[in-house]
C-alpha cells in the first residue's frame, strides 16, 4: 500500500485512534519473495582492476548534480571527500595493505573501489519509506528520492545495507543525497556522468543483463591474458586494452540482497573493500513478510507513525513558511 506525503498526514490524523485499537490484529504471514529486476533495468559495472584512481568520475558527478566540493584538510586546497556524505554522491576509496606495491593484490597491494548507491533490485530504502519519497522505477529500476515527499524520518538511512542515503546533518532542514543514476541526463539521451568521463571504462553504463554478461566474460579470461574493455557504454567499439586481472571470481551485486543494478569486480576480496558478505534474500522481502504477519492493511503502522504526525506537520509548515 503506497502513501504520498499528503495521504500519510491525512491518514495518520484520521486513523490513529482506530489504529491503536487494531494494533493486536494478526493475519497469517505469506512469505514474500525477493522482487525481480525490471527487464529494461539499467546500471553500472565498476571494475576496480582497471580503475586508475583519477577520480574524474567524482568531479563529473559533482558537475552533473550540482554538489559542492568537500575538503578534508585544513588548507582546503582540493576537493577531497573521505566518503559519500550529504555533499558527495560518489567517491573512489583506496585499499592498501603491507608495502602497498602491487595493484589489485590483497597482500602488499593496493586497489580502488567506487562507493555510491547500488540501485538494489529489492531496495530496503523503498520498503521502509512511509511516504514513498523513495521509489524504484518499474522500467529502469533506478531508485530515486523525491525531496518534496520526504518527511525526514531517516528510516532509509537505517535500512540501507550499504549505508548509502546521506543527510545534510549541518542544515536545519536537511536534504537527502544519493545517486539517482543521473536520470536527468538519461532523460536527455546522455549516459551517467561518471561513466561518460571514465578514461579506462572502469565505470561502464548499460542494461544490467549486458553488464552481467560482460562481467562474466571478464571473469572467464585467465589472469595476465590480454583483454579489451569498452569505455562509457557496454558493447561500445571504443575499447581500452589491458591484461586481465586475477579477479575474485564473483561479480558483487549479482546475488547480494536479491541483486543490485550496480555490479562490482575486484582483485581484492570485497569485504576488504567495504562491501560485506550479504545473503541472497533481501531484507525488504523478510521485513514485509513479518509485517504482513503482524499487521493488517498497515493500520498499526499508521498508529506507529502517528507520533511522527506532529513533527512532520510542524516541519512541513515551517518549511513551507520559509519558501
Ligand atoms: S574516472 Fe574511471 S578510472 Fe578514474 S577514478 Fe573514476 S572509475 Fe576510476
Ligand atoms: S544501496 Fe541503499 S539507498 Fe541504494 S537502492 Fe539499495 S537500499 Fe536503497
Ligand atoms: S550515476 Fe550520476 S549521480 Fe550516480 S555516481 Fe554516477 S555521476 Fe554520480
Amino acid at each position: 500500500m503506497a502513501f504520498s506525503r499528503r495521504n500519510f498526514l491525512k491518514g495518520a490524523a484520521a486513523g490513529s485512534a482506530a489504529a491503536a485499537c487494531a494494533a493486536a490484529t494478526t493475519t497469517p504471514a505469506e512469505a514474500r519473495e525477493n522482487l525481480t529486476m525490471p527487464p529494461k533495468a539499467v546500471g553500472l559495472l565498476y571494475d576496480s582492476t582497471i580503475c586508475v584512481g583519477c577520480k574524474a568520475c567524482v568531479v563529473a558527478c559533482r558537475d552533473a548534480n550540482d554538489t559542492h566540493p568537500e575538503f578534508s584538510t585544513e588548507e582546503k586546497l582540493w576537493d577531497n571527500p573521505l566518503d559519500i556524505s550529504g555533499k558527495t554522491i560518489t567517491v573512489i576509496k583506496m585499499y592498501s595493505e603491507g608495502t602497498g606495491q602491487h595493484k589489485d593484490q590483497e597482500k602488499d597491494g593496493f586497489a580502488f573501489m567506487k562507493r555510491s548507491c547500488l540501485h538494489c533490485v529489492d531496495p530496503s530504502c523503498v520498503s521502509v519509506c512511509p511516504v514513498t519519497a523513495m521509489t524504484k522505477d518499474p522500467v529502469t529500476g533506478i531508485v530515486s528520492h523525491e525531496p518534496a515527499d520526504c518527511i525526514g524520518c531517516r528510516y532509509c538511512i537505517v535500512a540501507c545495507p550499504f549505508a548509502v542515503p546521506q543527510f545534510e546533518f549541518d542544515k536545519a532542514f536537511p536534504k537527502l543525497l544519493k545517486c539517482q543514476l543521473c536520470k536527468h541526463r538519461q532523460a536527455e539521451g546522455k549516459i551517467p556522468a561518471c561513466a561518460e568521463v571514465c578514461p579506462t571504462g572502469a565505470t561502464l553504463f548499460g542494461p544490467v543483463t549486458a553488464l552481467k554478461e560482460e562481467a562474466d566474460r571478464r571473469l572467464a579470461v585467465p589472469a595476465g591474458k590480454p583483454n579489451t574493455f569498452a569505455r562509457k557504454t557496454v558493447g561500445s567499439p571504443d575499447v581500452h586494452e589491458h591484461p586481465n586481472a586475477a579477479y575474485v571470481q564473483h561479480a558483487y551485486g549479482t546475488t547480494e540482497m536479491g541483486g543490485t543494478q550496480m555490479l562490482l569486480l575486484s582483485g581484492v576480496p570485497f569485504e576488504k573493500m567495504g562491501y560485506p558478505k550479504l545473503r541472497e534474500r533481501s531484507y525488504a522481502s523478510e521485513a514485509e513478510t513479518i509485517q504482513e504477519g503482524i499487521y493488517h492493511d498497515l493500520i498499526a503502522p499508521v498508529a506507529l507513525f502517528a507520533g511522527l504526525l506532529y513533527v512532520a506537520r510542524k516541519n512541513t509548515k515551517n518549511h513551507d513558511e520559509e519558501e
